[in-house]
């Protein structure tokens, strides 16, 4: 794993990107390319896709090796008409994992989640979670089986995904005779889009050839409206993971005979019944304080979300030399703090307990450090007795969740 120090960069250089595009929106008066909402969100979706890879990605160069010296079906070798059949292989492959991502319901569960976003910026590059990563994985591996060795499939998807990365943005417009080859900022803002004539069009991640191959190319012609056909109208960190998942559930119950419940795993999205995911929201969402306004203390949020991505740089960089105890605290502690950042967003009324939660958590983490793990419920009965005495709940809902518009 020599190359997870380096990994360790990515988090800190993708920011000064966000933070670059932020400012020439700023200054070319395109403010509207970025609502701080959004982005808070975008970025936590990524978070947690980095900080749980760290757990999974050895094991998924691992895959690679065990398929390559075992059942790899040709020798690609390193020549240079080898690399390039491997980026040509690799977008090949990218194609297909993406537009199967977007044609049967239990991919598309994964890769919905990249497109939640209605807003289209760098940050909506980072909304990528394990549960895709792991079924991309489960694609890649045609390439070492094919017979490329798994250190350049390992380089080349490095190179793949951060090409990707830079199609994410408005601020380049369209560049017409480069789009015959490659995929621009405007072939994959066509992607994101929800206008009709967008729906289900140019799939490919570097190239564009592939698209037009198969029929599902489309130039940029009339502006387009980032986000899904059906925006999820919420914040909340869990939600937007698994909202699918449920509806999937749900259309499976419903559904009678083997063919109708096949069909709602592995069937086309566009089949899904339209009033399961309100029905779904109703259910799980029904506590919400008011209807997603602005908070008073956004502050409080970027505070959060900072910290989070020092936190995981630093878990990144010094990987090899944390133990299993320091690795799950880190990992729990940013995982809160993610679902907080969501539920802030959203003012949940149960935020608060999130927020003991990580006290608790930190405590804990702290008294096993320092071998005192027999005074561990001690910081629990201070924060009860804290709660009962000094209503710290309500005060805490009544000055964090404030809404902007409220002017309380
Ligand atoms: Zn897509
Ligand atoms: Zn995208």
């Amino acid at each position: 794993m020599e190359n997870i120090p380096f990994l360790a960069f990515a988090m800190p250089a993708f920011l000064l990107f966000v933070y670059a595009e932020y400012q020439i929106t700023r200054k070319t008066r395109q403010k509207s390319i970025f609502r701080h909402e959004s982005s808070v969100s975008n970025i936590s979706v990524g978070i947690a896709e980095r900080l749980i890879n760290l757990f999974v990605a050895a094991s998924f160069y691992e895959l690679f090796y065990y398929i390559y010296n075992n059942y790899r079906l040709f020798d690609a070798g390193s020549s240079y008409s080898a690399w390039i059949l491997l980026i040509l292989g690799t977008d090949f492959v990218w194609y297909w994992y993406h537009r199967l991502g977007h044609e049967v319901n239990f991919f598309w569960a994964a890769h919905i989640v990249h497109h939640q976003s209605e807003e289209f910026n760098f940050t909506a590059a980072a909304r990528i979670t394990t549960i895709q990563a792991i079924i991309r994985t489960g694609f890649w591996c045609i390439l070492p089986l094919a017979g490329f060795h798994p250190k350049m499939v390992i380089t080349m998807l490095l190179v793949h995904g951060a090409y990707s990365f830079f199609t994410h943005t408005q601020l380049i417009g369209r560049i017409k005779w480069l789009e015959y080859i490659f995929v621009t900022p405007s072939v994959h803002g066509v992607h994101h889009a929800s206008n009709e004539k967008y729906l289900d069009k140019n799939y490919g991640d570097m190239f564009t050839f592939w698209d037009r191959m198969f029929g599902t190319f489309q130039a940029e012609e009339e502006k387009p409206r980032y986000g899904l056909t059906h925006p999820l109208k919420s914040y909340s960190f869990l939600w937007q993971h698994f909202h699918y998942y449920f509806e999937i559930y749900e259309l499976w119950k419903r559904s009678k005979g083997f063919r109708a419940k096949w069909n709602a795993v592995f069937g086309s999205p566009a089949q899904m019944d339209q009033d399961i995911r309100p029905m779904l929201e109703k259910r799980f969402l029904q506590d919400r304080t008011h209807d997603v306004p602005r908070l008073k203390f956004r502050g409080y949020l970027y505070l959060q979300i900072g910290f989070c991505i020092a936190a995981l740089t630093a878990l990144t960089y010094y990987w090899q030399f944390t133990d299993g105890g320091t690795r799950l605290f880190v990992t729990l502690f940013i995982l809160i703090t993610l679902i907080n950042c969501g539920a802030l967003l959203e003012q949940r009324r149960w935020i608060y307990y999130l927020e003991y939660a990580r006290l608790f958590l930190c405590s804990v983490y702290l008294l096993h450090k320092y071998d005192l793990e027999e005074y561990t419920l001690l910081p629990l009965i201070v924060m009860v007795i804290a709660e009962q005495k000094l209503h710290l709940g309500k005060r805490y809902s009544r000055f964090v969740l404030q809404a902007e518009r409220q002017g309380k």
